[in-house]
């Protein structure tokens, strides 16, 4: 059984106690540093010069200050640019502005498991990585909730470095829900394979394949698109209250069936064959390297594949449709990708 925390196991004041510095005010960076603020905790936000972020983190009264100053002030900083970011970011702007003993927070293990950063040996170097997109890992706090958190120490020059761990996890929220401790190579290597295998690789080619076949074969796509994206929310919804236990009770004899019958015909065992091959791809280190030297190199696969995703049918008819439910109106914080940003 997984070693997990709660609440009770932490100690806020410890967090409290820090000056902590939050780079990056994006998808987690601003669930982080307004968690950390309504928790009591003294955060700063560090951008670069020009910053589409900063009028958004000054309006919740927050201070902001350039990535070097802010590391500067801080004894902890958080490190919540983009992956592909942080190698540069680090080199250049906080390893020589870093305090001694000051410790690195990360949100996931991706540029440690890697070694596109190694940290001086006098720095604490830990992760808490929420299991969820950051703007709900806001809206849960604010709730009264709290979104799961994996806790991990890469580095503990303080011997205090799990403390510090389990406090910055209270403080955003993460431990109402509880925290699992693991390692930034299990984190790091289980986080991609999720998301490309199953959570966005998996789901969004499954839906796409899905609606493709019905259209294909003259369905209207409206109704396509409800059968295989819009429904797909609610079985999950499932799912997440009772396991797929859950979900086989709540649907008819008839879908239950079904699932028994064509589930495995549609993800059939030579699925599992590519899941395995995609994970010793991340084990390897060859998918790390795919993206961070198309990233080096202007991002032209990147775009590629973003521009093709965009030009499926399937989104053309679930703008149109979703402008129909007026409670999917996009919030302003979840219109970024829109923008793009
Ligand atoms: P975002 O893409 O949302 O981060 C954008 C922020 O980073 C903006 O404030 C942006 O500022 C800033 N930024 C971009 N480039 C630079 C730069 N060169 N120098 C300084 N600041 C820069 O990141 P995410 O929140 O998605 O990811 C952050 C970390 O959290 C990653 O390690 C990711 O793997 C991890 N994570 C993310 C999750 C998520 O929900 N997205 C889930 C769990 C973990 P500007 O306005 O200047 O562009
Ligand atoms: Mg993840
Ligand atoms: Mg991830």
């Amino acid at each position: 059984m997984a070693e997990m925390y709660y609440d009770d196991d932490a100690d806020l004041s410890v967090i409290q106690g820090r000056k902590v510095a939050v780079i990056g005010y994006g998808s987690q960076g601003h669930a982080h540093a307004l968690n950390l603020r309504d928790s009591g905790v003294d955060v700063r936000i560090g951008l670069r010069d020009g910053s589409k972020s900063k009028e958004k983190a000054e309006n919740e009264g927050l201070r902001v200050l350039p990535v070097a100053d802010a590391v500067k002030e801080a004894d902890v900083v958080v490190i919540l640019a983009p992956d592909q970011v942080q190698r540069t970011l680090y080199a250049e702007e906080i390893e020589p502005n870093l305090n001694p003993g000051a410790a690195l927070v990360f949100g996931h293990g991706f540029n440690i498991r890697y070694d596109y950063i190694k940290p001086k040996s006098d720095a604490d170097v830990l992760m808490v990585a929420p299991k969820g997109p950051g703007h709900i890992v806001r809206r849960e706090y604010v709730d009264g909730r709290g979104v799961p958190v994996v806790l991990a120490v890469e580095q503990d020059a303080s011997g205090t470095t799990w403390d510090l761990a389990k406090a910055y996890a209270k403080g955003i929220g993460g431990l109402r829900a509880g925290g699992i401790k693991t390692t930034f190579t299990e984190e790091t290597e289980t986080d991609l394979f999720g998301e490309q295998s199953v959570l966005c690789g998996g789901a969004s080619q499954l839906v796409q394949y899905g609606f493709e076949v019905l259209t294909e074969a003259g369905y209207q796509p409206e109704v396509a698109y409800f059968e295989c994206l819009h429904e797909l929310k609610l079985i999950v919804d499932l799912m997440i209250e009772g396991g797929i236990a859950k979900q086989r009770w709540s649907i008819s004899d008839t879908a239950e069936f079904g699932d028994y019958v064509s589930g495995p015909r549609v993800i059939d065992p030579h699925v599992k064959e590519n899941m395995k091959a995609v994970l010793a791809d991340i084990q390897d280190g060859s998918f790390a390297k795919r993206f961070i030297d198309d990233q080096d190199a202007g991002a032209p696969e990147f775009k590629a594949f973003r521009e093709k995703g965009a030009q499926h049918p399937i989104e053309a008819t679930g703008k149109k449709l979703r402008g129909l439910m007026s409670w999917l109106k996009d919030s302003d914080t979840d219109t970024d990708y829109v923008e793009g940003s």
